[in-house]
């Protein structure tokens, strides 16, 4: 936890100087159910406070908006490799070895997942919502990063918050997608509750991504309702937090 309640800090355990994080709804200039660090532009919101809030977001990592790598995430499992800033459609992950690059996602209940080679230095963020992880996102990106020559043992993870198995309650059509190890009867005939984290940590462990390597912030996003936003919790009229991580070049541009 960082002095600044508007973020939550992410550490790796690396030679390489990484900033990684994830915001929370506190301390921004949004009002009523946006309130108060709302970073979504197609959240629904006027964008005046939007586009001040993404301001103080890009400043937590030392540039400006137009400085960002962000995404249109749409739910499913496209990866992009990006050297240059911008807004990319269809995409709900990237991955760099460019330093002063800071790659972000937007959530309001599906998990940010950042990973890092703490060798090649290549870091990532994932967009990880229940198709996303039906699809295997997160272990695609795995592949990506062996890809470019990491060693499974390198690989660090750390899953953010997100609708945990508290709160993740589905129909059958969504739960036939989760091994039922991760699948839990509600008293709802007909639903279920998803583990969503513990699917992912699990298929990364069958990977080969050490235990020690993957952290879980274990928290809820529709149980604190005072620190994150929740899609589900707010019946679809609330705002976004943004996950990033870049890598902190030694240039001071
Ligand atoms: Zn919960």
């Amino acid at each position: 936890m960082t002095k600044n309640e508007s973020f939550i800090e992410v550490k790796f355990n690396t030679p390489f100087k990484i900033k990684a994080g994830v915001s929370t709804r506190i301390g921004g200039e949004s009002t009523g159910p946006y309130s108060s660090f709302n970073l979504g532009k197609s959240s629904g919101e006027d964008l005046d406070p939007v586009t001040k809030n993404r301001k103080v977001y890009a400043d937590w990592f030392g540039k400006k908006p137009e400085q960002l790598v962000v995404a249109f995430q749409c739910h499913g499992n496209q990866i992009e490799s990006v050297t240059k800033p911008g807004e990319f459609k269809d995409v709900d992950g990237f991955m760099t070895q460019t330093p002063d690059l800071p790659l972000n996602v937007s959530i309001a209940d599906c998990f940010p997942v950042w990973f890092h080679d703490c060798v090649t230095g290549w870091i990532a963020v994932t967009h990880c919502g229940w198709r996303g992880v039906a699809n295997g996102i997160h272990k695609l990106q795995i592949q990506k990063l062996i890809e470019t020559g990491s060693k499974l043992e390198n690989i660090q993870v750390v899953i953010g918050p997100g609708i945990r198995l508290c709160h993740f309650e589905v129909g059958g059509e969504v739960g036939e997608f989760f091994p039922l190890k991760f699948i839990r009867e509600s008293e709802t005939i007909g639903k279920f509750f998803v583990d969503l984290p513990g699917t992912i940590r699990q298929d990364l462990l069958e990977l080969g991504i050490w235990q020690k390597n993957i952290e879980d912030m274990d928290r809820c996003t529709y149980c604190e309702p005072d620190f994150f936003y929740s899609y589900r919790r707010d019946g679809g009229v609330t705002g976004r937090m943004m996950a990033g991580i870049v890598i902190q070049g030694t240039s001071d541009q």
